[in-house]
């Protein structure tokens, strides 16, 4: 599978322009991550990509064929975990996926609902209400439905989100196993869930990509620009973006990342979270 996203820009009816030129390509397999801070613009990117939405201008294709014009065929290998997913609380989990499978056409209903229900650990709340589930089990029943008929491309858009951290390491070994053979696209602000399975991120900040490549590759970018500092050794500094605060016996170390590091700041390696903050610190100093 290979999705090809060409100088794609979205703006809303009120006006506001949530993506700017956009280029990107995408293939199998891979579990890419896509992050960015809220509004970034990650949702409305993955509503074009499910053509829940239609781009003001650019193409999206598929597979070399153009996403306009053959959206159902892309639903058809698509699963797709909505950010704001409604669930119908008073179905239990088994008859939500029932109904979820129906509309998607699956001829095997009952085999792959159970498949799926194993897939998220949610085996001993099968015939419970959805509406007495914790939120974390309601993220997982999203997660269940987008795994239905086994679609080569997954697009998750904080999938995470809710879970405990138990559960969130669960789901990152789901997702990179799926990734083996499949398109994963997940969108999160969470760097862990990132950080040791995703082969490339995708950042983006104000409708813009700022960074496309492998966790190790935005790392480096960020070598040179990392620094700690005791808080009282410091001066009042303008452009440094401090990062981390720990409180120690001798008193406040700092985190910070900056274009150009202060004197007193003695050098770090940097850390994913550094390097992603550092880009975004960056981008909105512009
Ligand atoms: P993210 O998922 O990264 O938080 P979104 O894609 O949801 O970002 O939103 C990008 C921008 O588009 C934000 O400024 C948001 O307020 C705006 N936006 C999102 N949905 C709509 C909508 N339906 N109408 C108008 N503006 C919207
Ligand atoms: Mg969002």
């Amino acid at each position: 599978m290979e999705i090809c996203i060409e100088n794609v820009s979205m703006a809303y009816p009120n006006g506001k322009q949530a993506l700017r030129d956009l280029n990107l390509e995408m293939k199998s397999p891979s579990l890419i991550g896509l992050l960015g801070p809220n509004g970034a613009g990650k949702s409305t990117l993955m509503k074009l990509l499910s053509a829940a939405l239609l781009p003001t201008s650019g193409s999206i294709r598929v597979d070399g064929r153009p996403l306009a014009g053959s959206e159902r065929q892309l639903k058809e290998r698509l699963g797709y975990l909505p950010q704001d997913f409604g669930l119908f609380d008073e179905l239990s989990v088994t008859q939500f996926l029932d109904y979820m499978a129906a509309l998607k056409g699956l001829r095997d209903p009952k085999e792959a609902i159970r498949g799926v229900i194993r897939a998220v650990n949610l085996e001993e709340k099968a015939k419970s209400k959805i509406r007495t589930l914790s939120g974390g089990q309601r993220q997982r029943v999203g997660i269940a439905q987008a795994l239905l008929g086994d679609p080569p491309f997954l697009i998750l858009d904080e999938p995470t989100v809710g879970l405990d951290p138990e559960e969130r390491i669960h789901f990152r070994s789901l997702f990179s196993r799926m990734a083996q053979d499949r398109l994963v696209l997940l969108s999160t602000h969470i760097i862990e869930d990132v950080q040791s399975v995703c082969g490339q991120l995708v950042v983006i900040s104000r409708g813009a990509i700022l960074f496309c490549g492998t966790p190790e590759q935005l790392i480096r970018s960020a070598a040179g620009h990392v620094g700690g500092f005791w808080e009282q050794d410091a001066a009042q500094e303008q452009g440094i973006h401090i990062t981390a605060r720990v409180n120690t016996g001798r008193g406040i170390r700092c985190r910070a990342v900056a274009d150009v590091l202060p004197d007193y700041a003695e050098p770090e390696e940097p850390s994913l979270e550094d390097a992603y903050l550092y880009l975004i610190s960056r981008e909105a100093r512009r």
